[in-house]
């Protein structure tokens, strides 16, 4: 079998007995990109010169290829944040994970397309280019993570980082058919990630399978004292128990996510996951997050207020694109106008008026209190349950253009992951069925830190689905 269609740990374990070199593995992702790039347009910058190099280290991410999405700094590699401001950014310095990743001889191939700062569900805000679903042209991948997301579907990585901030790993991972964490606020160090909206940010996993996701998570998780939200609390290997199976485990359905504006589809698919959960001796209970209906609202008035502050810094002075004027200002304002695209704009003038003096009462302070209330549904589901169950998105992946002229329905195709966020607690979006030959994912959520847990349900649910890394035909029927 080619090795680009293989994982890691499979990778790993034939390097380790000799049959195959890292590079080889390199060579054959690098051919993959070669032959479907064109079509999937995954990449925002291709490493050319990237080669396994040898370290010292037993890590079976050493000598894997993957792709970082482009608003995680590496040093001497361009970052963009997918927004034409940050076109010319050269980062001098590298994110932690980034380091973490090095130090073990993980392979970086390429910066990956995002819609811009984040901003979105489908990629399509990205100020460089569309990326396309692998498993349909003509679709989306899913955002904001979507060349992450497409490129690991598509064989052109073996693993990928991406950020999430309101699903923005579990939503692309969801519609290319693979398996993203996004993981508890604080596990993962930010150093080095471009903020969006900071008290939501997150850095995760995209791979082809959860073992592989697990593999992954070993090598970032952790403690990082140039963080100052990064939790002080040792990490556990998350591969360990992975195998241990759900009998015995209570899995909480929320019945808010289940409601009006599932498709039919989904619903099916999620039916038969929880069976499936069922038949393998865990115990399903449903159960009542009576906040859920005010996460959307409150999720984009605290992401646009957070926003609004954080991308204030790129005024032309700094660093990234600059355009003259008469003055400061209207240099500032030409530069703002000219290097945001019209969905960073609007989330900067909703953000600054939620937060203007008249208005922050009304909006960002309620926004505040609400969130403690839909935190408390989570505390309250987890005396009852260990995860609960969820679809990531409502639909599958949809059309490219179908959603670009309304916003609104762009930010409701996020109704089932900005919660997660706004709680900060970890999730994992993996498949769980295929239907009309495009995937369809589930989500699992947990208390803070069960990263282990979530991964061990995930296992065992892929282990009869039979639905792990597969390779999207990227429009060739392979
Ligand atoms: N789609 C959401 C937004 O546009 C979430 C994006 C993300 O997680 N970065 O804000």
């Amino acid at each position: 079998m080619e090795m680009f269609r293989q994982t890691i740990n499979q990778l790993h374990k034939r390097i380790s007995n000799g049959e195959i070199v890292a590079a080889d593995v390199v060579e054959s992702v690098k051919q993959r990109i070669a032959a479907v790039e064109p079509a999937v347009k995954a990449f925002i910058t291709i490493c050319d010169d990237s080669e396994a190099v040898a370290v010292e280290s037993s890590s079976p991410l050493a000598g894997m290829p993957g792709v970082v999405k482009d608003n995680i700094c590496t040093q001497g590699i361009r970052t963009t944040c997918g927004s034409r401001i940050l076109e010319n950014f050269i980062p001098p310095y590298n994110a932690t994970v980034i380091d973490r990743l090095n130090a073990v001889g993980a392979v970086v191939l390429g910066k990956t397309n995002q819609d811009e700062f984040g901003m979105g569900s489908s990629t399509e805000n990205s100020g460089y280019h569309i990326t396309c679903n692998p498993w349909d042209l003509s679709r989306v991948p899913g955002g904001s993570s979507g060349g992450s997301a497409a490129a690991v579907a598509s064989g052109q990585a073996l693993w990928a980082l991406g950020s999430d901030t309101g699903g923005s790993i579990r939503q692309p991972a969801a519609f290319c058919g693979i398996v993203g964490m996004k993981p508890t606020y604080g596990r993962v160090s930010r150093y080095g990630l471009v903020a969006y909206a900071s008290s939501l940010d997150t850095i995760g996993t995209l791979t082809r399978d959860v073992y592989d996701n697990a593999l992954l998570m070993n090598v970032i998780a952790g403690y990082d004292e140039r963080d100052s939200t990064s939790i002080n609390a040792p990490c556990e290997d998350y591969t360990a128990g992975i195998y241990d199976g759900v009998r015995g485990l209570k899995i909480g359905l929320p019945k808010q996510y289940f409601g009006e504006g599932l498709s039919a589809e989904v619903a099916a698919a999620l039916e038969q996951a929880v069976q499936t959960y069922r038949d393998l001796g865990a115990e399903i209970i449903e159960v009542d997050m009576p906040n859920t209906k005010y996460a959307l609202a409150t999720y984009y008035i605290i992401a646009t207020a957070e926003a609004s502050s954080n991308l204030a810094r790129y005024d032309g002075v700094s660093y990234g694109l600059r355009v003259e004027g008469k003055n400061i200002v209207d240099m500032s304002e030409r530069t703002r106008e000219q290097g945001f695209s019209e969905e960073v704009r609007r989330r900067i003038m909703l953000g600054t008026y939620t937060l203007s003096a008249g208005y922050y009462d009304a909006y960002y302070n309620k926004a505040l209190k609400v969130r403690r209330l839909i935190k408390n549904d989570f505390d309250a589901a987890f005396l009852q349950v260990d995860v609960l169950l969820t679809p990531v998105a409502p639909t599958q992946a949809f059309k490219i253009g179908e959603k670009t002229d309304d916003p609104l329905a762009m930010y409701l195709s996020d109704i089932c992951t900005v919660t997660v966020n706004l709680a900060g607690v970890p999730a994992l979006s993996l498949p769980c069925a295929f239907t009309n030959n495009l995937p369809v994912g589930m989500q699992l959520i947990g208390a803070p830190l069960s990263e282990a847990l979530l991964l061990r349900v995930g296992c065992a649910f892929e282990q009869t689905s039979g639905l792990a890394n597969k390779i999207a035909p990227c429009g060739g029927g392979k």
